[in-house]
């Protein structure tokens, strides 16, 4: 039996790499631990030889799609200490912190299908997230990445989240922003002063409907709060607002992003199904989780002027 450390330089937190070096040792009967330290992740193991070298193979050919690893430094011959399991230990923060911070990432094809599924728990939970998706960047305060450095830890988690959160099975295992209705962050809909606008439920599902409707009803824009900052928000067939909207960011003429809801109802905003494919091409994945939000419209730059079926797709969203 030997044992060694292996240093992992690179984006490699926040990424679900230490998931994916438990799910490893445990394949290759490896016992030891994995940590985020200021670097990026340590890992000190056991086992036979032949396993290691798999294990390191493994570790550098098939790591998380969203990571990068830049290097793998190895420590060989140290003396033994027989872990008996192989565990993902607490984070050493000493050090100079110099890991690479990942960006958010948009939101996964599983967690848009947890979205609109009405028998999940996390059915049109607007902040739904895994270890492959959601934020990143955006919340984390500091290095080595655990909740306790990013703005999640506020929010204690329930049962049910910590179950995930601990399973090594789980899709969440080790997800740091994990959250749910129950215990997550929620939606609310405030005035410009920060008072809360009040509307005839309580159902927080209802506030999206609730804004479209504000939307809907004059020159208003609306700031939605999203991963990495505001999205302003007006009806773009509505002179006035459009207007106000320009005045206020300071852009003349320049064109706005536009939101459809189907290829059809943006073919017809873009004046032509050419032109339409041309702006479909810039629609870009990052966007998928205000897709998800705002029910599958999708994001394409248009001038406002062209604009002919925006308000169609904001009524019929409202029936
Ligand atoms: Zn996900
Ligand atoms: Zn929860």
């Amino acid at each position: 039996m030997i044992r060694v450390q292996i240093s992992v330089q690179g984006i490699v937190q926040g990424v679900g790499f230490r998931p994916f070096v438990f799910s490893l040792a445990a394949k290759h009967s490896i016992r030891g631990r994995v940590l985020n330290n200021t670097l990026g992740v340590l890992i000190d193991v056991e086992g036979e030889q032949s396993l290691i070298q798999q294990f390191i193979d493994g570790i550098k050919s098939n790591s998380p799609p969203l990571s990068r690893i830049e290097s793998v430094h190895i420590s060989e011959n140290l003396e033994p200490v027989n872990y008996s399991e192989f565990r993902i230990a607490e984070s050493a923060s000493d050090g100079k912190p110099l890991a690479p911070i990942s960006p958010d990432i948009a939101t996964c094809e599983d967690c848009l299908r947890e979205l609109f599924d009405p028998n999940d728990r996390r059915y049109r939970y607007p902040f739904i997230n895994c270890t492959n998706c959601g934020p990143r960047f955006t919340i984390i305060e500091g290095v080595p990445y655990d909740r306790e450095k990013t703005t999640m830890r506020d929010f204690g988690m329930c049962d049910s989240c910590r179950d995930e959160y601990v399973n090594p099975l789980d899709r969440r295992f080790h997800a740091e922003p994990i959250a749910c209705a129950l215990c997550g962050p929620r939606l609310s809909l405030t005035n410009s002063d920060g008072s809360a606008i009040a509307f005839n439920t309580n159902n927080e599902k209802d506030l999206i409907r609730h804004t479209l409707l504000l939307l809907l009803s004059g020159s208003i824009i609306i700031a939605i709060k999203g991963i990495g900052g505001f999205h302003l928000a007006c009806d773009a067939l509505n002179a006035e607002a459009v207007v106000r909207l320009r005045r206020r960011k300071h852009r003349e003429d320049k064109p706005f992003a536009l939101m459809a809801r189907s290829r059809r109802s943006e073919g017809g905003a873009a004046g032509s199904r050419g032109d339409a494919n041309r702006l479909r091409r810039h629609a870009h994945r990052g966007y998928a989780r205000r897709r998800a939000v705002a029910q599958n419209m999708l994001r394409v730059d248009v001038s406002v002027n062209t604009v002919r079926t925006v308000k169609s797709f904001f009524v019929s969203s409202l029936r």
